[in-house]
């Protein structure tokens, strides 16, 4: 196992009813910002429950809305002038994984001196100081109410970069299950890949003897496709949405993670698709991952027979035809929730391959997965593999 450091400071407040509690979360003499993506809060009745929480005699309470997802730097610039004309000090986010990691970059950037586009740049080492934030989750897939990263999107040059410092982690995170209710099944489907693909970003790497880790990760693959149809299909399942999103949550809040090798090459390619053709983020993951898979199976060889048997009971065959089949079912996962996993599905070609390349080296991406050896070759042919 390797070194590691662990430290989640984030509580996490589960169950029904549990938005009321904001009244007792959220300091009483805070200068309080809620922010919130399109109509979603708004129609839910979410937004309505938070105002009703912290309605209180004496709060001050601002709201702001139309966070969009794969939050822009440019609408998010707008928060963070709010936050600092109206000098607002406790930031609360109402809705997925974008509003949640724009509430991180208002925080951050709120208190930053100088560019705020800067703290993408630098991927967040350049935080020294944020607002406290909390989050009301109405989207299980990020494990950005657990976690202390961000993504955002600067639409002038269609970057899309992550940033993460320890002091962005939600001070609290509000989990009711029942307010993932009114998701679109897709969104449902969303999440259930985005999930699944964090965790084997951390879980499908090279050996280093961390078993805990491994059939941790191994049990959150196991559960996802095991509610998977269940999770699609019926909405108001209070249980199989309980254990989605303790599932998702668990997926990338740092403890799988601890002491193991991480690879995060299907999301950096993946935040490529998603900021030149506005594919949903976890589509992209589909997109990759399998022929990530393919293209790294030496490097992965033991961690993907591992997987193939412990999560998908394949233990016939020689290992390439295991390690085949292994690939075969993840494919099948994902298009089994109606989440295709060729760039031909979109309508993309070639042109699209050589686009992404670009985009890969104008960031920076051109050493990634654990092993640093995805150069811009390799991720060539993951991409053309995956036409
Ligand atoms: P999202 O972009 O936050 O939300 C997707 C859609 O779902 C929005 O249109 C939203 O509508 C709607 N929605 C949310 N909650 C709803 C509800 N309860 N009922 C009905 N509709 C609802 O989706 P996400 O997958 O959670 O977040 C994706 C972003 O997170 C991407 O930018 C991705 O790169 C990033 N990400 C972050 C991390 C991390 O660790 N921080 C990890 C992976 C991905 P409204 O806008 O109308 O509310
Ligand atoms: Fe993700």
């Amino acid at each position: 196992m390797k070194n590691f450091e662990f430290h989640n400071p984030t509580k996490i407040v589960f169950g029904a009813d549990s938005v009321a509690k904001l009244a007792k979360l959220v300091p009483v003499d805070a200068r309080v910002l809620i922010l919130y993506g399109g109509a979603s809060a708004e129609k839910t009745g979410t937004l309505a429950e938070v105002r009703a929480a912290l309605a209180g005699a004496g709060r001050h309470v601002q709201e702001f809305g139309g966070i969009e997802p794969n939050p822009s730097y440019e609408t998010l610039m707008r928060a963070i002038e709010q936050v600092r004309r109206d000098k607002l000090d406790f930031l609360l986010a109402v809705g997925g994984g974008s509003v949640i990691d724009g509430t991180k970059f208002v925080a951050a950037a709120a208190l930053y001196d100088g560019e705020a586009w800067e703290i993408a740049e630098q991927g967040g080492a350049n935080v020294h100081q944020a607002l406290p934030f909390a989050a009301v989750l109405t989207l299980p897939a990020t494990g950005s109410e657990m976690n202390s990263g961000g993504v955002v999107t600067k639409k002038a040059t269609q970057a899309k970069l992550s940033f993460r410092n320890p002091l962005l982690y939600p001070r609290f995170s509000i989990l009711d299950p029942a307010k993932t209710f009114t998701l679109p099944a897709k969104q449902v489907a969303n999440g259930l890949v985005d999930a699944f693909v964090h965790t084997t970003e951390q879980y499908l790497t090279y050996p280093v003897n961390a078993r805990v880790q491994d059939r941790f990760a191994e049990g959150l693959l196991q559960t996802l496709v095991e509610i998977a149809p269940q999770a699609v299909a019926s909405p108001d399942d209070y249980e199989t949405r309980a254990n989605l999103m303790w599932t998702a949550t668990l997926a990338l809040n740092g403890l799988i993670g601890a002491g193991v090798p991480q690879d995060w090459a299907t999301h950096m390619i993946g935040h490529e698709l998603t900021a030149l053709y506005d594919i949903d983020h976890a589509r992209t993951l589909a997109l990759v991952l399998p022929a990530l898979l393919d293209v790294q199976r030496e490097q992965k060889r033991g961690k993907l027979l591992q997987y193939g048997q412990r999560v998908w009971d394949i233990s016939s065959g020689t290992d390439d035809e295991r390690i085949d089949a292994a690939i075969a079912q993840t494919r099948a996962f994902f298009e089994g929730l109606g989440i295709p996993t060729r760039l031909s599905a979109y309508e993309l070609g070639q042109d699209a391959v050589e686009a992404v390349l670009k985009q890969l080296e104008a960031h920076g991406m051109t050493a990634l997965g654990e092993h640093r050896d995805i150069d811009l070759a390799r991720s060539r042919r993951i991409l053309e593999a995956a036409l």
